[in-house]
């Protein structure tokens, strides 16, 4: 494996300042062995990094550290410049990153769609006139405004992840941090979420998907690979698909991308998403006009 040394920030970084910026952190539970140790990470705004690795490598403690519920053992996490050990920055840095879970069903809290999407700003004591927009904005950019009297119990899981979403948008964050949302969706489910996701970074917001898919990690801009609490790979989805990672499956298309090359065909290297192998093979087919 290459590993590239978590203290290093990657060349990511270079172009704008750092929207994420993790300086050797480090997070134990208790007297565990810490569940993250020495992360280094930098993420410019606008970013959509995918962060991968087995169970137990420390992903859903990091999503944690990044909006500030969980506070580093040492080292300092900076969000949009903000530490988030600072008592006084906690909710700032809280509004600032929206973070959505595995399970849509844990995060509803009201029973119509739009009181759910309008729960965070209320909390926040904003004016009805302007949470009315805020939620209007949410629902709009989830593809879900048509639901909005819905009662949540009548949607599908992945509509349901999508009004979850709509709800971190409503508390209009500089970042999103989405810890594994298409893990309990059908397929139908977490194609829905992915666009919406896709949509989201092309519109500006930085994201941050946790992923135990690695399709989903494949279209990301950028790919961390997680073990045993520390980032041991980074970078873009096809480079990163080109090292070996212990436990760590090769996205579809790179799979068969693999077995292709194995049987002697010649593929350029890096296919990663099902588009770049199609778009690979596409000129290799000759009767297929
Ligand atoms: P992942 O999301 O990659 O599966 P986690 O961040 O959930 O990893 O877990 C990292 C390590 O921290 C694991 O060893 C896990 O058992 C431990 N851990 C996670 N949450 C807690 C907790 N609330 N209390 C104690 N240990 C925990
Ligand atoms: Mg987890």
């Amino acid at each position: 494996m290459t590993a590239r040394p978590s203290s290093t920030s990657s060349s990511f970084s270079a172009a704008q300042p750092a929207i994420l910026d993790l300086q050797d952190v480090t997070f134990a539970y208790g007297e565990a062995a810490p569940a993250v140790g020495g992360l280094s990470l930098s993420v410019p705004a606008g970013a959509f990094a995918a962060i991968v690795g087995a169970n137990g490598s420390g992903k859903s403690t990091l999503a944690r550290l990044l909006d500030g519920l969980l506070l580093p053992t040492s080292g300092r996490v900076l969000v949009d410049g903000l530490d988030t050990a600072d008592s006084e920055a906690r909710w700032e840095v809280r509004r600032r990153v929206g973070l959505v879970f595995q399970n849509p069903d844990n995060q509803i809290v009201a029973s119509i769609v739009e009181d759910d999407v309008a729960f965070g700003p209320e909390n926040l004591g904003i004016e009805p006139a302007l949470i009315k927009a805020r939620v209007d904005a949410s629902l709009a950019a989830v593809g879900m405004g048509a639901y909005r009297r819905h009662a949540p119990d009548e949607l599908s899981g992945g509509q349901k992840q999508r009004v979850a979403i709509a709800g971190a948008l409503a508390m209009q964050p500089r970042i999103l941090v989405l810890d594994e949302p298409t893990a309990m969706l059908d397929p139908d489910g977490r194609q829905e979420v992915m666009e919406v996701i896709g949509r989201l970074h092309a519109g500006g917001m930085t994201v941050i998907l946790i992923t135990h898919y690695m399709e989903e990690a494949a279209v990301a801009e950028r790919v961390v690979v997680m073990e045993a609490g520390c980032a041991v790979d980074d970078g873009p989805p096809d480079e990163v698909f080109s090292r070996e990672h212990r436990g760590l499956e090769l996205p579809p298309a790179a799979q068969i991308a693999r077995a292709l090359r194995a049987r002697g065909l010649r593929l350029p290297a890096g296919l990663v998403t099902v588009e770049a192998l199609a778009d690979a093979l596409r000129p290799l087919m000759r009767h297929a006009d």
